[in-house]
């Protein structure tokens, strides 16, 4: 049995520190906020090569007040992806704006530059690119086109803690970056959190506001917030293990190395790391035309995989109102149809790697003399 990830093995190797950090926010009393978050917030910033941090609950509130503070509201328009997990787009429909979806890139699954100007219209505020699966958009033509447009850029790092794009890190290129910290993503709190990072001074204020019921001082109520703080045990928790998280990095970039070494010659299509970039693989996604077949296959062996993801955000039921069809966004729809998740996890062992590349090389010889 080979699981798709192992938080299990994880806790293992941190329980003891872990537990010590909690007991401190317990003894401490500082259930929200507080002094944790606060030291978690300059030490996560400058992991991520941004001058300013500002904790929260979930990596969707992050979104939702970057967006804020950006100024984004009904009638404005965000560009983003299809390809990508739905609160993405929902942070976008909490703003009041419309989200606009351009195709990603069939190779890099991120953002195509090349489709962004066609997108833009007068009432564009905003481009929101997602680093997805662990690997950053091609930020300077992004960048580009959004200081040609005089349009904020808003980069959904929720899945791309530490990855790099010309040697900057996820969250230091755009004005804002957004992080989750759910339990399953490359840094992961023991509950729910999210980070907003920036380099401008203003928009961590709004930020900082905005996440704390809109006050600056205490009952003194500047604009309209929300109760989106962090909490303290999190704040503990997360401070932890980002200690740990470039070796957890390292780990995830070792078994997505072997995994391609294993299976470049499987005919399978593997995930590729664009160059001048740190791929952090959050998921390693391969490719396949049978790919309910192949995972059946992998499932009777006893490996779990994921599918990252299988509808587009245009065509689930949800956003049926932005009208779009089947054919709109003709790379994203082929990646859900094909893209199959394999175990990614830093303990993964060279036996686990191997197991698995046994079963998909075995699946695609089935396949190759099939067709032969
Ligand atoms: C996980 C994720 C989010 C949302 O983060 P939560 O912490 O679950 O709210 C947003 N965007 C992407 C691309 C994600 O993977």
């Amino acid at each position: 049995m080979i699981p798709f990830l192992d938080l299990k093995a994880q806790y293992a190797q941190i329980r003891s520190e872990v537990l010590v950090a909690i007991e401190e926010v317990l003894d401490s009393c500082q259930f929200t906020l507080g002094s944790k978050v606060e030291s978690f917030e300059q030490d996560f910033a400058e992991y991520s090569q941004s001058r300013f941090g500002v904790g929260v609950n979930s990596g969707t509130s992050a979104l939702h007040l970057a967006l804020l503070a950006a100024g984004v509201g009904p009638g404005d328009e965000v560009i983003t992806i299809p390809f990508t997990f739905v609160a993405t787009v929902s942070a976008i429909g909490y703003t009041g704006a419309t989200p606009v979806f351009v195709d990603v890139d069939p190779v890099s699954r991120t953002m195509n530059p090349d489709l962004l100007e066609a997108a833009i219209t007068p009432n564009t505020k905003a481009i929101l690119p997602v680093h997805l699966h662990g690997q950053m958009a091609d930020m300077d033509p992004i960048v580009a086109i959004a200081r040609k447009h005089g349009l904020v850029v808003i980069e959904d790092a929720a899945q791309a803690h530490g990855a790099e794009y010309k040697g900057r890190r996820a969250g230091s290129i755009g004005d804002l970056g957004c992080f989750s910290f759910y339990p399953g993503k490359n840094l992961g709190a023991y509950g729910e959190a999210g980070l907003v990072t920036t380099n401008s001074e203003a928009l961590n204020e709004k930020v900082r506001i905005l996440r704390d019921w809109g006050a600056k001082t205490k009952y003194q109520h500047i604009v309209k917030g929300y109760n989106y703080r962090m909490e303290g045990i999190q704040g503990a928790v997360l401070s932890v293990k980002l200690k740990y998280l470039e070796e957890w990095t390292e780990g995830r970039r070792r078994v997505a190395k072997r995994y391609g070494e294993l299976l470049a010659d499987s005919g399978i299509q593997l995930p590729q790391e664009s160059p001048d970039n740190r791929h952090v693989w959050h998921v390693y996604a391969c490719q396949s035309p049978d790919r309910a077949d192949l995972q059946a296959r992998l499932s009777d062996a006893g490996i779990q995989t994921g599918i990252h993801y299988p509808v587009p955000v245009h065509l689930q039921p949800a956003w049926r109102e932005l009208g779009h069809k089947p054919g709109d966004f003709p790379v994203s729809e082929h990646l859900a149809d094909q893209v199959l998740s394999l175990p990614m996890f830093p303990e993964m062992t060279d036996r686990q790697i191997e197991a698995v590349c046994a079963e998909v090389a075995g699946f695609a010889g089935r396949s190759l003399s099939k067709a032969s």
